[in-house]
């Protein structure tokens, strides 16, 4: 049976499922309709305040009947213009992530992710083995990540490159354009979605929202992050995304620090889901990992925060962990998760009321 016969489902992805049909107008296309008048060379500050206005004036914007946006000019520069200005700002002491390195990307400093301000894919193609709501999904991996998980699954992609290998030997440099071209390519293949993933899209924000400008198709617009961003950095993207596919790996701090080696990770990614549902187009499929041993300590705090603070969240309770990389070092995660902890999380879930089994 077709997931959008589920009544529920349809209902929470009601905007996302409108852009496949053609009754609805992917956000991104809708912020290229407003007109942003600014001076790139005025301050962080002004240009951040100016931000704010547009986004309260673009959400007034989507609001309206689609026969109405669809009558709308688009208009240079935009929205998405000042959006993009801001960024390669922050390049200049990157604030990407909440690691905050602070270094200057478009001078060639490198940071944690190992990224100066050129971003890189390694590779670009229809995944069929997302969720079925999503496939096919025109999936483009990023190389490098912010995070250094033990039990990386893309570890050749995230991190197990850095400082061994240069990264213009492994992947292909991208611009706004090039990356723009990219996306149309995967949807005259047949995506029903652009799904930015890696690593993780997160350092390379600033040159997916650059070609945000340069894509033309009303094709829906998707985030696949460890969502370990900043506000600021959220800020840039929230209006232009029309669907969310983040991560939420641990149900504490301490978990976040052992494994993927970041500060504060509950506290953010918990900051940022929220942001993302009570604002933003709000269509979001919450991915889960169970890792063995957690089930208190990660899975259960997680799905009582979605129960509580993020209910509208659609879930994917993932059963697929297998110690990789250096996860053989850690005792308690050299083992998948047992049927008895998958059982017990889903029950879990189920006694919450969490949606889940449409996309678990
Ligand atoms: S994206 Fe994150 S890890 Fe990379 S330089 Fe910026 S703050 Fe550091």
């Amino acid at each position: 049976m077709s997931v959008w016969k589920n009544e529920e489902i349809l209902k929470r992805f009601s905007y996302y499922k409108g852009i496949i049909d053609g009754t609805h107008i992917a956000r991104y296309l809708i912020a290229k309709t407003l007109e942003c008048d600014f001076n790139p060379n005025d301050s962080l500050e002004n240009l951040e305040k100016l931000l704010n206005e547009k986004s309260t004036e673009f959400n007034q914007l989507i609001d309206k009947n689609t026969e109405e946006l669809k009558t709308r000019e688009i208009k240079s520069p935009n929205y998405i213009s000042l959006a993009e200005t801001i960024a390669n700002k922050y390049l200049e002491s990157c604030i990407f992530c909440e690691r905050k390195c602070g270094v200057n990307r478009i001078e060639n400093e490198k940071g944690y992710c190992f990224l100066t301000k050129d971003s890189f894919v390694s590779s670009a193609f229809l995944h069929m083995g997302e969720e079925s709501v999503l496939i096919p999904s025109g999936t483009i991996f990023f190389q490098s990540c912010n995070f250094g998980c033990v039990f990386c699954q893309n570890y050749d992609i995230s991190q197990a490159w850095k400082g061994t290998r240069d990264i213009e030997d492994i992947a292909s440099k991208v611009d706004d354009r090039n990356l723009a071209a990219l996306a149309e390519k995967l949807v005259d293949k047949g995506a029903i979605n652009i799904n930015y993933v890696g690593g993780d899209p997160i350092p390379n924000l600033h040159t997916i929202v650059g070609s945000l400008n340069h894509q033309t198709s009303n094709i829906c617009q998707l985030w696949n992050s460890n969502f370990y961003l900043t506000d600021k950095a959220l800020s840039l993207i929230i209006d232009f995304m029309d669907f969310w596919l983040p991560d939420f790996k641990y149900g504490n701090n301490k978990c976040g620090e052992k494994y993927s080696g970041v500060k504060n990770y509950y506290d953010v990614v918990a900051r940022n889901h929220k942001r993302i549902h009570d604002g933003g187009s709000g269509e979001i499929i919450i991915r889960h990992l169970v890792l063995p041993n957690h089930v208190e300590c990660c899975s259960k705090p997680i799905l009582d925060y979605i129960a509580k603070q993020i209910p509208k969240c659609v879930v994917n309770v993932m059963g697929q962990y297998r110690p990789q990389y250096k996860a053989y070092d850690y005792d308690e995660i050299n083992r998948t998760p047992s049927s008895k902890e998958m059982l017990e999380v889903k029950n879990y879930a189920e006694k919450l009321g969490i949606l889940y089994k449409p996309v678990s």
